[in-house]
Parts: C-alpha cells; structure tokens; sequence
C-alpha cells in the first residue's frame, strides 16, 4: 500500500496532491518495483521509503521561482526518473527531457510514460558530455536538474551547458553539500553560472543532511565545456 504513505508524506512535507496525481505516483512506484525484480533501478522498493527517498525527495527541489509555465527541463541522469518524473507527474505543463547513459533504464522510463499517459516527455540516451554538445539540446532548457550523478564541480560540466542563459541548474545534495558547493565554485564560474541559494532540506522523519543548489546560467559557457566523457570526472574544474 504506497498511497496513504505518499498522501501523509506530501502533507507533512507542505505538499498537496491531487488523488489523480497520487494514482499516477501509486502506478510509477507499482511499475518501479516489479522492472526493478528483473533490472537494477534502485536500491530502495519499501513503500514508505520510496515515498520519502524517492517521490519527495524528487519533489523538494520544486520552487515556483524557477519553474515557470511550459517551462523546459532536462534530468542529466536520471535513472528510474529521479527527479524528473516526480516532477512532471506534480507539474504536468513542463517540458521534461530524461537523459541517461545506461539504455535499458530509458526502455523502463519509456514505459512508465506511456503507463502513466505523460505528454511532452523526451528519452535520450546519451552520456551528458555528448548529449550536450548536441545542438537541439545545448543551452535549450529553462532549468537542468540532476540527483545523485556526480559531485557538484563535475555535474556543472555535465548540466550548464544544458542550460539556456537565464536559466537554472538545480542539484539535490547530500550530506557533503556544503563542502561541494565550496570545491565547485571555480567549476560554476568558469562554466557561466553563478550561485543563487542553498537551500536545506528536511524530509518527513529523516534527519539526515540534505540540501538543493540552485545556479543561475549567468553567461554562455565556454564551447570546449563539458569535456570529452570522462574527463570532467578525472580531472574536475
Ligand atoms: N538520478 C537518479 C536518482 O537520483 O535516483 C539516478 C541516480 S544513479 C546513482 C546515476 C545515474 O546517472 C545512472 O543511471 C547513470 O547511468 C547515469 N549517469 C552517470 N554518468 C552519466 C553521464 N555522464 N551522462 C549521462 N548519464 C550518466
């Protein structure tokens, strides 16, 4: 029973959902547990967990600021569709774009779109460092998101140049945020963007650390950004 722990969730974090969006939640976390017995999708399957770790969590990067009407977001390895999923599913007019390297997660995320009848919603199957430099896909989006991929001074090479200048690069951060946000100044710099807030997050009883980086695409980055694949990772800015 997934619902009631979602329903209680989403209150105790401030959140409202309709019963059509908590019968779209309940579907995503029924398709996730049973493609998960035959594919690594995630390490969490209990539903209270799932309901906290996954759904709301995914939601907590949410503020109206940054998210305009129709805007255009893209999740730069996005897995079983964390964030993003979870965020269309609560904004239905966004523009989504799911990016991930490993195939048979897009095969999984695919059929979670047409499950759940979501519209607007683009796969690709690219590393970022090569989907970036596609020109459909290079400073396109109003807001880039990315959960649990890489440390901050890696994914802004991975995620701004995603980004249309004005646009947003959100992170959703764990524990080390504060020390990653320090580490990746240079990286945000050089790559146009700028530091916008830091927003700590606490999820309904989890006492863990967590936080959301938001970071404004100030300037055009740099074209020899991102790097060849890997590189951002082995010799970070
Ligand atoms: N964002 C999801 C979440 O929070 O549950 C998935 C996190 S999972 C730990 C990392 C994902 O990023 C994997 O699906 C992996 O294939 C993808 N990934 C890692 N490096 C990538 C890259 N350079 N380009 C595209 N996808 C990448």
């Amino acid at each position: 029973m997934f619902t009631p722990y979602l329903r209680q969730a989403a209150i105790d974090y401030g959140i409202e959902l309709s019963e059509e969006q908590l019968s779209a939640f309940n579907r995503y976390y029924q398709l996730l547990v049973e493609w998960n017995e035959k594919m690594n999708l995630t390490a969490i399957t209990e539903p209270q967990e799932v309901a906290v770790k996954h759904m709301i969590d995914s939601l907590s990067c949410y503020d109206t600021a940054f998210f305009a009407q129709n805007a255009k977001m893209v999740d730069v390895g996005t897995g079983a569709g964390f964030p993003g999923i979870p965020l269309k599913i609560f904004r239905p007019d966004l523009q989504l774009t799911l990016v991930d390297s490993l195939n048979k997660r897009l095969t999984f995320l695919q059929c979670v779109i047409a499950e759940l009848g979501l519209t607007d919603v683009t796969v690709v199957h690219a590393r970022a460092e090569e989907g970036a430099r596609k020109r459909e896909l290079r400073d396109k989006f109003d807001v880039a998101l990315s959960r649990a991929v890489a440390r901050l001074n890696v994914l802004s090479e991975l995620c701004l140049p995603f980004v249309a200048p004005g646009g947003c690069f959100i992170a959703l951060k764990g524990a080390q945020y504060e020390e990653e946000v320090k580490e990746a100044q240079q990286a945000i710099r050089v790559l146009g963007g700028k530091l916008i807030k830091t927003q700590p997050v606490k999820l309904p009883g989890l006492d863990d650390k967590r936080a959301v980086i938001y970071i404004r695409k100030e300037k055009p980055t740099p074209g020899v950004y991102p790097r060849k694949p890997g590189t951002p990772e082995k010799k970070p800015l």
